[in-house]
């Protein structure tokens, strides 16, 4: 399966062309980005919005092989009808060409070419073939999984498409689809854009167990979430979670964010968040030749894999340091959104009921999780740190030194164990501490013994971890980042990726 991106940016594309936020600003000197739209093997195209017949022009990419349009939703994003009256202009006018849309996209490209040709584009003699995308094709689960499937295309070249239900759309456009598509090499492909999440229950029905090799997700919000029916970075990462969760994602899956706008952080901040959920944001015009990943099964009864497959592939010592609020324990969370399956372990005493301002702070901590994840209140890390299992977010170090400064021998101890046990970690981890001594010398001996303890604390930890970042002022630092492996393969970041990058995060 060859797959092009011919575009990955919103609607009004990245940068905006009217707008002067800092954004766009980056975007304009580094990376412009047109309406999403994606190319699968020169032959079928995904969304055609009025950017794209002119950027696949300046790519260098011709659009005469295409024999299959395939339309999420009738948002002029998304369908330029007028391509279809260019494409009657070209060498390319007699050959058959499947449109498949919603019944409104439809309706659209019918009323245009009626409009500007003069003709019903479906009559007879037409190389048009016009074939509704109906969201309710969706099989739910327990019925004919083959229902819904489209067949587009001779024995040889057989493309099995699937529309699936979006989270988006109106009553004036109707429901948005998704597309599943496997291509005539055995290829599977999730086209998600545009959708808001959750999805439908049907559709995570449809998608359990396809094992994708590829999945195009859009991202249109950044960190600016409630603009229209679309996902945010952080609803990005819970999707793909729940993607990995119903076997959809698997480790080899390639997670690409597309309909990318300015509502996004520019550059390398962008970079990080999406390499946190293993996902990366392809540039317009980047290809990719991509092996499937096993047999391919369009038709096979889905089945989730019992064990969801973790975003690392090996165990990862992260540690995270930073002063009080900073934002390291909202890193840290971000750090394992897109994970399966998370075990928060709080090291906080219980709260005192009389102490409103702690528990307010800590019911805070505790909304901004995903409910999916197991919560610990416990400070005895280090059988934690020794069972494999799905990754541990361990908040906080600071709080776990504070508990045992009465006994200082039984201090150095446990802290020896819990360093032994860190190095030696069986599964992903990711600790919270708290940078210390940095200002004044504390006044009280007991201030200064907790500075100093967690200030070794810390350095030992730090030494054997394979990542170490410094949050200052709400931006991470790297102090220590996983490098790529030199052997051609991904680094110890198990997340699917042309290249070792996508181990940095
Ligand atoms: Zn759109
Ligand atoms: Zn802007
Ligand atoms: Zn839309």
């Amino acid at each position: 399966m060859k797959v092009t991106l011919l575009g990955t940016g919103s609607a009004d594309g990245w940068p905006n062309p009217w707008c002067d936020c800092a954004s766009c600003a980056w975007a304009r000197d580094h990376e412009v980005r047109g309406q999403t739209a994606v190319l699968v093997d020169d032959t079928l195209l995904l969304d055609c919005g009025p950017d794209v017949p002119r950027t696949a022009a300046r790519l260098g990419v011709r659009l005469s092989g295409l024999r299959h349009l395939l339309v999420s939703h009738a948002h002029p994003d998304h369908l330029g009808p007028e391509s279809l009256m260019w494409r009657s202009w070209s060498s390319a006018a007699a050959r058959p060409l499947d449109v498949v849309a919603p019944p409104a996209a439809l309706a659209m490209c019918r009323a245009f070419l009626t409009r500007w040709e003069g003709t019903d584009p479906t009559r007879d003699g037409s190389p048009l073939r016009f074939l509704p995308a109906l969201a309710d094709a969706a099989a739910p689960s327990g019925s004919n999984p083959g229902a819904g499937l489209l067949h587009l295309g001779p024995d040889e070249a057989r493309y099995v498409v699937r529309p699936l239900a979006a989270r988006h759309g109106d009553a004036d456009i109707g429901p948005a689809v998704l597309y599943d598509v496997t291509t005539p090499d055995g290829g599977r492909l999730l086209y998600g854009c545009d959708t808001g999440a959750p999805l439908p229950a049907a559709t995570l029905d449809a998608v359990a167990g396809r094992a994708y090799d590829v999945v195009l997700l859009e991202e249109n919000n950044g960190d600016r979430p409630g603009f229209g029916e679309h996902l945010d970075l952080a609803t990005f990462a819970e999707l793909v979670a729940e993607l990995r969760r119903r076997g959809a994602v698997v480790p080899g899956t390639r997670v690409l964010a597309v309909h990318l706008s300015h509502r996004n952080p520019p550059g390398d901040v962008l970079t990080h968040r999406l390499a946190q959920a293993g996902a990366s944001a392809p540039a317009d015009g980047d290809t990719f030749d991509v092996t499937p990943l096993a047999t391919p099964s369009p038709t096979a009864t889905p089945s989730p894999t019992a064990t969801p497959a973790p975003v690392s592939a090996a165990p990862l010592r992260v540690l995270i340091t930073g002063g009080a609020r900073s934002g390291k324990s909202a890193e840290a969370e971000r750090r394992l959104l897109a994970e399966p399956e998370v075990v928060y372990v709080a090291t906080s005493m219980p709260p005192d009921p009389s102490d409103q301002e702690w528990s307010a702070r800590i019911a805070t901590h505790r909304d901004r999780r995903p409910p999916s994840w197991i919560t610990l209140e416990t400070r005895d890390l280090v059988p934690l740190l020794r069972e494999p299992g799905p990754p541990l977010l361990i908040d906080d170090i600071g709080l776990w030194v504070a508990a045992l400064l009465d006994d200082p021998g039984e201090l150095a101890a446990r802290t020896a164990e819990l360093v032994e046990a860190w190095r030696f970690a069986a599964r992903t981890v990711v600790a919270v501490t708290n940078e210390v001594g940095s200002g004044v010398v504390p006044a009280t001996p007991a201030g200064r013994q907790f500075r100093d303890a967690l200030g070794r604390a810390n350095a030992a930890l730090a030494a054997t971890a394979d990542e170490v970042w410094h949050l200052v002022a709400g931006i991470p630092i790297p102090l220590r980042r996983a490098e790529p492996a030199r052997n051609g393969r991904p680094g110890n970041v198990g997340a699917a990726g042309e290249t070792g990058s996508m181990s940095l995060l």
